[in-house]
């Protein structure tokens, strides 16, 4: 039975109705184990932080892929005005597209309503075959609070986490939140390079007209001043001068 062909099954089984998707497929040789790194953020924009911790996860862990899925409309985010999953999906698909082992994913994008972790990371486990294994990455801000959810210990059932080292928090408290969580949490921890940046430090610079040269990928940079986010004037295409 190939991938495909099990989705819908497993999905039903697992209670979510039919799922069609757009991930990658692995796990085709039964005699055979794979890992599979899911990155996960609000990506608004995504930046050089993030595509340096997917990569030495990608090299430290031995993972064959790993998926960048933007969140559709994130539980924690409903504060401030986010980018639209479009967006947030074409930027990242952009800043993915050079890498053979990244791989972009409207998965979560496309889901109707709220998204959870706990529910994306059921229904991938739900679509990939027992010799898969799931890694989700984390920086050490965001491992820290995943184990603080109320569905914490759905997330400890279907994956492995990944926590990366991120300027600015401390990993050693994020070790001690996991220690002493109820719930049998697999985390590796991993040291990336040091890059102190954030999507908000970069939309605060699109709004004050500075550069995100070497910030983010200059595809990204593109997207952003066509399409006028974080405050830029769009360019005017088309439009005609005052006569
Ligand atoms: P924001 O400022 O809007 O919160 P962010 O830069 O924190 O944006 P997110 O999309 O919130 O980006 O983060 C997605 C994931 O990437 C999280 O697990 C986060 O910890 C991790 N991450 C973000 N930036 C870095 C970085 N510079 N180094 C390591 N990990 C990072
Ligand atoms: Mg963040």
């Amino acid at each position: 039975m190939s991938v495909a062909d099990n989705t819908t099954d497993r999905a039903n089984e697992a209670g979510f109705g039919e799922v069609t998707h757009d991930l990658p497929p692995l796990g085709q040789d039964p005699t055979r184990a794979y890992r599979l790194g899911i990155m996960g953020g609000t990506f608004d924009p995504i930046h050089h932080g993030h595509l340096v911790a997917a990569e030495q996860a990608f090299g430290d862990l031995g993972l064959d892929l790993v998926v960048f899925m933007p969140a559709g409309r994130p539980a924690f985010k409903q504060d401030r005005k986010v980018s639209t999953g479009e967006d947030r999906y074409a930027m990242t698909l952009l800043a993915t597209s050079d890498n053979p082992h990244f791989v972009a994913s409207r998965f979560e994008v496309d889901r109707e309503g709220v998204t959870y972790t706990a529910d994306t990371l059921e229904l991938m486990r739900g679509i990939y075959p027992e010799n898969v294994t799931l890694y989700f990455i984390t920086g050490a801000d965001a491992i820290a609070d995943i184990v603080r959810w109320r569905d914490a210990h759905r997330i400890a059932a279907c994956a492995k986490l990944v926590g990366a080292t991120r300027p600015g928090y401390d990993l050693e408290s994020a070790r001690r939140t996991i220690a002493a969580s109820p719930y049998p949490f697999d985390v590796t921890y991993l040291e990336v390079p040091a890059l102190a940046i954030s999507s908000s430090y970069l939309r605060e610079r699109v709004s004050a007209g500075q550069s995100l040269r070497y910030l983010t990928p200059d595809p990204v940079t593109g997207y952003i001043h066509k399409h006028g986010l974080y405050g830029l004037q769009g360019p005017s295409f088309g439009q005609r001068g005052e006569a």
